[in-house]
């Protein structure tokens, strides 16, 4: 066996699980092994039903699980007056006894024996008027337990894969780990010199604590240790492409008129920024120098609404001016398709002939429909989605490559771009993003990389209102968004509901679309956006929101980067706890981008309000305080780790589950030890 195989070759991991992990990206053994719990309880301590009780009768804090040893002494099924299926059972020890409460989980009865003795995990809370545990875990003592009298992990779990089955599983597989059935499937990588220099754990080792911490001391190496490990790779990939990238020094010249470039701006209908004059001439220089140097490798960062693209249309028309070939790449048809329309606009009547869409489902291959090429001998603007560096097709002579919203700045489309033409000289490349990247961070991590920012929004007639909203106020709100009849987006982190427990108050686009439409907007003409539909569907549903014949459109995060759509002004956002702040506020920024003032109002879940974690609503409340994605996705970085910040799918960082990328030190120790490595390796 060996990690990168499928996850069926896990005992008891059949085609159904095979398909249902694919909804949590498990495909393979090593992506089940690097599924990494999210939080654990400590059900390691097991207290005597007496002092649990009292603890809970003196009103003492309730929020922690607690375990017991106990005999189940009686076990019942019952239908409750509103049909709400119940099993009430008692526990008992030397101490006492205790109630235990579960709800829709008839089938326990078949599962659990009353006699026998089990240990029992869960929260106290107060159920009929008797202290009871609610919903707890239980398992037969055994010589070692996997799921109570230890740390516990806790896995995100999706539908039909719970966190109990995951762990199983993971132990499955541990376990092969340790009886070396599956010879060198978690090898050491690191050179005894590095492994010493930190204290690191070894792979195998760290990857067991992680999972199954005998301590959490232990917890907290196992997590420095593969967190180390996330940074090396990274960087290592980063180091190669970078060397590779040094050594060709074979950039594509870049030989345009400034004069046409200065007329161009003067022509535009508004003046350029500050910010975005300084961004122009930047990359200008780098063309000019790439001559003589490197190909250009920058990013420009800016929030939603800071003009991005008219600087990349100048760097585009630098190009075109000097016979070469541009690509632009988005992350979505969607928006390949709006800038294809932004193009239009704005470049230079003379090129207009010359902008072609590249799409999935056009039906010439390669060619769009929109726009025929009208000589094979004028260089071309070519604009698609990512998919297009990746396309058999091959165009030539491409002198810039503009990526929007780009995965990791590029780092693989480098390494494609290196020879790209077949002259074997190296296209420029711009990447752009609205997600905001602290620069120390970007430059530590990619460190070749230039950075241009823009800050200042060029139309700022409009402000952004934001109110964390509390539940109870629901009815309220959308009266208010009835009444104001305004283009309004309502957004839902997923498409469906989920008939999981643990998601049941997670609203789904699907539902909320059937329920709105009858109930609070009724009247209203609604529509439905999500990743399921085909680009088609999607294409024609924001097209009709964008000429007003649609006023509501509920919609997943797949509006997250880039729609423009000037007039909306209302933006609901629900179950918001499920994204991190850098996520919220680019889905903000989707409203107030005309003249008239954004409302953002949002939601947490009910289920998130009753457990009482009112943290989530603390950090949502974040969104009321910061109008900048900078200082937001600090405070992500802060409370919950990388992996929030850049969470969707769009963004880069999805390497880094749990390395620590606000301590900027560790990275630059990392960079040192992966030089020193891959010198070794290449003498
Ligand atoms: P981004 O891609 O950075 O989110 P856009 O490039 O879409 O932003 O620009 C947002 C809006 O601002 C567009 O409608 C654009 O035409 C307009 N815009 C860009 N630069 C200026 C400027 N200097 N003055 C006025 N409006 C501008
Ligand atoms: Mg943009």
């Amino acid at each position: 066996m060996k990690l990168d195989d499928k996850v069926t070759k896990v005992p008891q991991v059949g085609p159904k699980s095979k398909e249902k992990l694919a909804n949590l990206k498990i495909e393979t053994i090593k992506d089940l092994l690097y599924h990494f719990p999210f939080r654990y309880e400590d059900r390691s301590k097991i207290e005597n039903i007496q002092n649990v009780l009292k603890s809970h009768q003196n009103g003492k804090d309730t929020q922690n699980p607690v375990t017991i040893k106990a005999k189940l002494t009686k076990i019942k099924n019952i239908y409750t007056k509103n049909c709400k299926r119940l099993t009430r059972a008692a526990a008992q020890d030397e101490t006492g006894e205790i109630q235990l409460i579960w709800f829709n989980m008839h089938y326990l009865k078949r599962s659990l024996r009353v006699g026998e003795t089990y240990l029992i995990s869960g929260k106290v809370g107060t159920f009929s008027g008797k202290t009871s545990l609610i919903v707890p875990q239980m398992e037969k003592e055994q010589v070692t337990n996997l799921h109570i009298g230890r740390i516990v992990p806790i896995y995100h779990q999706t539908e039909g894969i719970s966190s109990r089955w995951l762990r199983s599983r993971i132990n499955d597989v541990l376990a092969g780990v340790e009886e070396e059935k599956f010879g060198g499937l978690v090898e050491e990588f690191l050179p005894e010199k590095l492994l010493e220099k930190y204290a690191h754990l070894v792979l195998g080792e760290a990857l067991k604590q992680i999972h199954f911490p005998d301590d959490f001391d232990l917890l907290e190496k196992a997590r420095a240790r593969l967190g180390y490990n996330e940074l090396f790779h990274e960087l290592v990939r980063v180091e190669k492409v970078k060397q590779k990238w040094e050594l060709q020094h074979n950039p594509v010249e870049i030989d345009f008129d400034e004069g046409i470039l200065e007329d161009f701006v003067e022509k535009l209908p508004f003046r350029l920024t500050n910010e975005q004059i300084v961004a122009v001439e930047e990359i200008l220089e780098d063309f000019r120098e790439g001559a003589a140097g490197l190909p250009m490798n920058r990013l420009l960062e800016g929030d939603v609404g800071t003009g991005k693209t008219v600087v990349a249309i100048v760097a585009a028309l630098a190009n075109l001016e000097s016979g070469r070939n541009v690509l632009y790449m988005a992350p979505t048809e969607i928006l390949a398709r709006q800038h294809f329309a932004t193009f239009a606009k704005f470049l230079p009547e003379k090129w207009r002939p010359y902008l072609q869409l590249v799409t999935g489902d056009s039906p010439r291959r390669g060619l769009s429909p929109e726009r025929t090429v009208l000589s094979k001998d004028s260089p071309l603007i070519t604009i698609g989605t990512h998919a297009l560096l990746y396309k058999k097709q091959k165009y030539k002579n491409v002198g810039l490559v503009i990526i929007d919203e780009q995965h990791r700045f590029g780092v693989e489309q480098r390494e494609k771009l290196l020879s790209y033409n077949s002259d074997k000289t190296t296209p420029h490349l711009l990447t752009m993003t609205a997600t905001p990247i602290p620069r120390t961070l970007a430059l530590t991590l990619y460190g070749d990389l230039e950075i241009s920012t823009l800050t200042e929004k060029p139309r700022k007639e409009a402000k952004i209102i934001t109110k964390v909203v509390p539940n109870s106020k629901r009815k309220e709100i959308f009266k208010w968004i009835a009444a104001k009849n305004e283009p309004t987006f309502i957004v839902c982190p997923f498409v469906e509901e989920s008939t999981h427990p643990a998601f049941a108050d997670v609203k789904a686009a699907t539902t909320e679309y059937e329920t709105l439409k009858k109930g609070a907007l009724k009247g209203k003409k609604v529509g439905v956006l999500h990743g399921q539909l085909s680009s088609q569907e999607k294409q024609k549903v924001v097209e009709k929101f964008e000429k007003g014949k649609l006023d509501v459109l509920v919609s997943t995060p797949v509006i997250e980067v880039g729609i423009d759509i000037p007039d909306a002004t209302v933006m609901v956002i629900e179950s918001a706890e499920r994204f991190g702040l850098a996520s919220l506020h680019q889905l903000r920024g989707r409203v107030g981008r005309g003249k008239k003032d954004g409302y953002c109002f949002v939601f947490a879940s009910s289920e998130e309000k009753e457990r009482g974690e009112s943290n989530a609503i603390k950090r949502l409340k974040n969104l009321e305080k910061f109008e900048d994605g900078l200082s937001l996705a600090e405070i992500d970085l802060k409370m919950r780790g990388p992996g929030e910040i850049y969470g969707v799918e769009q963004h880069g960082f999805k390497n880094f589950k749990i390395a620590d990328l606000s301590d900027i030190n560790l990275i630059e120790n990392v960079k040192k030890d992966v030089k020193m490595y891959l010198e070794s390796f290449q003498g």
